[in-house]
């Protein structure tokens, strides 16, 4: 934080510099000359001979200023789902039987691209699933200050019940405020045991609806592709009740899903907007790296020229790989774009020093 020395105030204010090392002793401060004063010590003494400290805006803040949305600009969007549970409950083989019940569906034959996030389309709406399943991406997402699931599909084994990766992850989702549904898997197994299951949610606050509760419990096979749409349209109906929206005619802001380096195509990252709308052309700074849209493929792996809130797109002309949970944010010029992240990188050299690091990368975590 860039504040004035106490040499710079006293000469601001019209004393000398011994007079300004004493009033700032009668507020409880011991300073030197050379010494720079943080904003509240700054605010706290100009406000005392009748004057007024502006905080100069950070590089970040001058350049990823965002206006708060109008209501009047604001449209709803798909939700954002993370599927959650213990090994071998049935994640993966959920994400499989969603994806090709979808690709099916709508586009027979077509072969989905794996881009790490895809949208099902249901005639009532569409819904966006990340699927890195498992809490691993959503607490290192998290830990980067990055908010991008919307719900919680929490997935116990019907004939298993809960399990200790099953408390973890329910624990992730209340700390982080999102709601939970739970999927009860395994339902065609002969031992499966629903009510129980039931009971031992019921201990963490998850009560079925049918209880009085608040939460939706919906019973499936994903290995049969048994109520699998019904838990696409419980989700649609959850996320009805979160009115979620986004302001779509706005410089493009999102979170990095996913990213590696490609040989042929270099670095490429799997996006998710948030807000705005993305298009082939923008500049942008995520993480460390700024760029240029060169390309975006959707989930089905066909180009696209714009993506608009809730959309995951692969996108291409990073100079550099960003890393899963880093902001992404469009920006005004390329000049803006590469000082941001020449100051990050400087930042994150300076982290990498020494062993007191640690606490500094947090807290440049918590700023971006
Ligand atoms: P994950 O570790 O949570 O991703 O679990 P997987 O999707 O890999 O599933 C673990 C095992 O359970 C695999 O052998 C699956 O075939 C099996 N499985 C998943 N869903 C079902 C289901 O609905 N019924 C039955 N009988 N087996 C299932
Ligand atoms: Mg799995």
């Amino acid at each position: 934080e860039e504040g004035a020395t106490v040499g710079i105030l006293a000469s601001e204010l019209g004393f000398k510099g011994t007079e300004m090392i004493m009033h700032l002793m009668k507020l409880g401060v011991m300073a030197s000359i050379n010494q720079r004063l943080d904003y509240e010590t700054l605010q706290a003494i100009s406000n005392q001979f009748g004057f007024e400290a502006v905080r100069k805006l950070t590089l970040e803040e001058q350049i990823l200023q965002d206006e708060p949305d109008d209501a009047t600009n604001l449209l709803s969007r798909s939700p954002v789902i993370t599927i959650m549970g213990h090994v071998d409950h049935g994640k993966t083989s959920l994400l499989d039987a969603i994806r090709q019940s979808n690709v099916m569906d709508t586009e027979a034959g077509q072969i989905t691209q794996h881009i790490g996030a895809y949208h099902v389309e249901l005639e009532s709406g569409s819904v966006v699933f990340l699927d890195t399943p498992g809490h691993a991406a959503f607490t290192a997402m998290r830990a980067r200050g990055a908010q991008v699931t919307d719900i919680v599909v929490l997935v116990v084994a019907a004939d298993d019940g809960v399990m200790p990766q099953t408390v973890e992850a329910l624990n992730h989702a209340k700390a982080a405020g999102v709601p939970i549904l739970v999927v009860l898997n395994k339902m065609d197994v002969e031992s499966a045991r629903p009510d129980h299951v039931k009971r031992q949610l019921a201990e963490y606050d998850l009560v079925p609806e049918e209880w009085g509760g608040q939460t939706i419990f919906v019973e499936i096979s994903a290995k049969e592709r048994i109520g699998i749409e019904e838990l696409l349209e419980m989700l649609l109906l959850e996320a009805e009740l979160l009115e979620l929206s986004a302001n779509p005619n706005k410089p493009a802001r999102g979170t990095v899903a996913e990213a590696k380096l490609d040989k042929g195509r270099g670095p490429v990252a799997t996006v998710l907007v948030q807000n705005g709308t993305l298009r082939v052309g923008d500049v942008f700074v995520a993480g460390r790296y700024n760029g240029k849209v060169r390309a975006m493929i959707n989930d089905r792996g066909h180009h696209v020229k714009n993506a608009p809130p809730s959309t995951p797109v692969e996108v291409l002309g990073f100079t550099g790989v960003p890393e899963a949970g880093d902001q992404f944010f469009v920006v005004g010029s390329e000049r803006d774009a590469k000082a941001l992240s020449e100051f990050r990188q400087a930042q994150h050299r300076a982290t990498q020093l020494g062993p007191q690091s640690r606490v500094s990368l947090e807290e440049l975590f918590q700023q971006i």
